[in-house]
């Protein structure tokens, strides 16, 4: 199991602590319904997350991050391991006291669309969490058209359906129902990954003001590191269901120390094509989460895998707030072309949009 990893250094106590969290799900085949085994989607997570902070988790897809961020929600239930919200054990909780500590948690997901009811209007959607949790009584119209202008929109807006909206509208409207309980923890499952470059700057950049205006904390789940790059305070990388390297973002982006970190960053996007040579492949696919490599999950594809690798799993290892589940990563070097980017990391027209469209609202360095 890995080592608990420390929050984040500006942090005077963890808003969310995450220790040894397990979920298999069991795979059941025949007509009787025998278990056969299990998918490993999260194999041993700790992590730490500070109020107010944003925490970038990234990987391929299966590696089990939606998972962990479902998991952190108690929207499933883990195999093992504990969550700790706000001072609280959630596992230890009983289901009034639970609910209560749902509320500072919500959740944006990835296609704004499926996630709304298209028979309701937006309205009676950002109404509904407000009944439920008894917000608002009395005054719920004004807390929706208060809502609707904070991720700006209309209050006009209230009286229309989802279909008569943009996909950056929409998902406006995913964020005003998360902010609707006055949440101190939003997961943001791949919330930015479906719009175009242009709306995704304005969605991520309207996420940003929130968080300062709300201090609210993210867990900003995705597959696009420039994205990530640009939101997060930290980053952690996962692979098959564990968290590999979890570091400071300008750390992790200019020196990352772990092979598949390497590999992820090297494979972005740059238009200089000399850069582009470098990039680093992996032999083979990732192996299934059903039957995952012993030791490192990591060695069947590490280009400086040894036979340790294969025998004994890597811990987490913490030095400086940077962590690292590999067995020889001090030896490993972070490859030039990834130390010679821009703060670090291999210059990306895709980061650079988005940098340029930061930069135009605030008029300050991205
Ligand atoms: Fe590669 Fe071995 Fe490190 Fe795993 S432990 S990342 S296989 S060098």
């Amino acid at each position: 199991m890995n080592k608990p990893m420390p929050a984040h250094p500006f942090a005077t106590s963890p808003l969310l602590r995450v220790e040894g969290l397990v979920k298999h799900f069991p795979v059941k085949r025949g007509i009787l319904g025998r278990t056969q085994g299990a998918v490993r989607a999260v194999d041993g997570v700790d992590f730490a997350l500070a109020p107010g902070e944003t925490l970038g988790v990234v990987g391929e897809s299966g590696c089990g991050k939606s998972t962990l961020g479902r998991l952190v929600l108690r929207l499933i239930e883990p195999t093992a391991g504990h969550i700790w919200f706000n001072g609280a054990d959630l596992g230890a909780l009983d289901a009034q006291a639970l609910r209560a500590q749902r509320r500072a948690m919500q959740i944006i997901f990835q296609d704004p669309y499926s996630s709304l009811n298209p028979r309701m209007t937006v309205g009676q959607t950002l109404g509904e969490p407000l009944l439920l949790h008894g917000l608002a009584e009395g005054r719920r119209r004004e807390r929706v058209a208060e809502l609707l202008k904070t991720v700006g929109l209309a209050p006009e807006h209230a009286l229309r359906y989802p279909h008569e909206f943009s996909g950056g509208q929409r998902q406006r409207i995913g964020i005003a129902r998360a902010l609707a309980v006055e949440p101190k923890l939003v997961v943001c499952d791949e919330a930015v990954s479906a719009l175009d470059v242009s709306v995704q700057a304005q969605v991520v950049n309207l996420l940003q003001d929130l968080q300062q205006t709300f201090g609210l904390a993210y867990i900003f789940i995705a597959h696009d590191l420039a994205v990530v790059k640009h939101i997060a305070d930290r980053v952690a990388v996962m692979y098959l269901g564990r968290i590999v390297e979890i570091a400071d973002k300008r750390a992790l982006y200019a020196a990352p120390r772990h092979p598949y970190t390497q590999a992820l960053l090297s494979a972005i996007p740059s238009p200089q094509p000399r850069t582009a040579r470098q990039r680093i492949s992996l032999a083979g696919d990732v192996p299934s989460p059903l039957a995952p490599p012993p030791g490192c999950h990591f060695h069947t594809r590490c280009p400086h895998a040894r036979p340790l690798c294969a025998q004994s799993t890597p811990v987490l290892a913490a030095e400086g707030g940077h962590g690292v589940a590999c067995h020889y990563w001090r030896e490993i070097e972070v490859p030039l072309a990834l130390r010679k980017g821009a703060g670090g990391a291999p210059a990306n027209p895709r980061l650079a949009k988005l940098q340029s469209a930061f930069a135009a609202r605030t008029g300050a360095p991205a």
